[in-house]
């Protein structure tokens, strides 16, 4: 029986959506979240521990989290001169965006993309507007972005940048003609930046509509929940004033700035995963069933050819090994599935696991 007072109560469009699903991956070869694979070195973790003991739980947490905030500027580059707002991961700070805009506002993204932009717009009750990548190769479709610009004025644009779940980095110049034409703000979430040779940290001074996010998830850090955004002073003042006062919990704070200080082991990790990745491409681009695309993450975004997506992605279930099924949102990734790179013996055995189910239909 629905119940008459949820109904009644809330809006439409909550009513509407369905929430944001995670796999159980209990006893699985995890692949499908875009973790890093691996753990901490011993030393580094009882150093960890060790400066844990200071963390004061009784009291709450230094609300602009000033320690971290240094830190995070330094190992990223980012000038004195920009805001820099910290969100309870990145998705906090898609949310805090969203919700300073005003209720008629309209929120643009290029998809496929990360689902969390749209999801978040439409809880809010704000307008989404999607603008298909190119079919082919899924860069930036810049006549139909700037068509869409033109005729919806976006208050704000998302672009990832290397893009979720595709892979691929967009044309920077096409970045460049959308900062120049759009009349809102535009974020360049760069949560796969560790991987990649890019950033638009850079271009801050030339734009004052661009935004840059980044999170320490996908660098290693996924379990402490921190993302942050950097930008006009102007901007980010305004944001502050959306985002709960300790949003950055003392556990979170502590430990991010523990790791940004002793670095070298993530970023040796990072470049492990990156190693992993040209072997993990090399390989899928010998198996004539499936077509692969290059990544600048650490992901790899497969279409199947000869199977249906679905069908593998149980197989590989049914062998232990955990992706991502990318079919059932239709449209261009139709039979897609996405595959987190991990450690060597987790990646050959996805990549064994895919041969089988491939070869042998169940
Ligand atoms: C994973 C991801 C995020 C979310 O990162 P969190 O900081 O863990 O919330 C944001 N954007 C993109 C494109 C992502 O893939």
């Amino acid at each position: 029986m629905p119940n008459p007072t949820v109904t009644a109560l809330f809006r439409p469009e909550i009513l509407a959506m369905s929430a944001y699903h995670v796999a159980d991956a209990e006893n699985f070869i995890k692949l499908d979240a875009m973790e890093n694979p691996y753990g901490w070195p011993a030393d580094i973790q009882q150093a960890w521990l060790e400066h844990l003991k200071d963390c004061p739980m009784n009291r709450y947490p230094d609300p602009e989290a000033k320690s971290l905030a240094a830190a995070l500027r330094s190992s990223n580059n980012i000038p004195e001169e920009y805001g820099l707002l910290l969100g309870n991961g990145s998705d906090e700070i898609i949310q805090i965006l969203q919700m300073a805009l005003s209720g008629d506002a309209t929120v643009m993204a290029p998809e496929p993309g990360f689902v969390m932009y749209k999801q978040i717009a439409l809880s809010l009750g704000l307008h989404y507007q999607g603008v298909p990548l190119q079919a082919d190769g899924f860069d930036l479709d810049l006549p139909a972005m700037l068509a869409a610009i033109h005729s919806s004025q976006p208050s704000l644009i998302f672009l990832a940048y290397p893009n979720n779940p595709t892979g691929n980095l967009f044309d920077a110049q096409a970045i460049k003609e959308i900062l120049a034409v759009a009349p809102g703000l535009v974020v360049v979430d760069e949560a796969y930046a560790p991987f990649a040779d890019a950033s638009f940290i850079g271009e801050l001074p030339n734009y004052p509509n661009l935004l840059v996010m980044r999170t320490v998830s996908k660098l290693g850090l996924a379990g402490l929940r921190l993302g942050f955004l950097a930008g006009d002073n102007a901007i980010l003042e305004q944001l502050h004033k959306v985002r709960l006062p300790y949003n950055i919990n003392c556990l979170t704070q502590i430990t991010a700035n523990f790791a940004l200080t002793h670095q070298d082991f993530l970023l040796e990790q990072t470049r492990s995963i990156c190693q992993q990745r040209s072997e993990v491409l090399a390989e899928l681009q010998t198996m004539a069933d499936i077509k692969s695309y290059p990544s600048a993450a650490n992901f790899i975004l497969i279409k199947t050819l000869t199977r249906s997506a679905d069908e593998v992605f149980v197989s590989l279930k049914k062998q232990g090994v955990l992706i991502k099924n990318l079919s059932p949102q239709g449209g261009v990734l139709h039979n897609c599935l996405r595959v987190t790179i991990g450690k060597q013996e987790e990646n050959r055995a996805f990549l064994a696991a895919l041969q089988n189910a491939l070869r042998n239909p169940q």
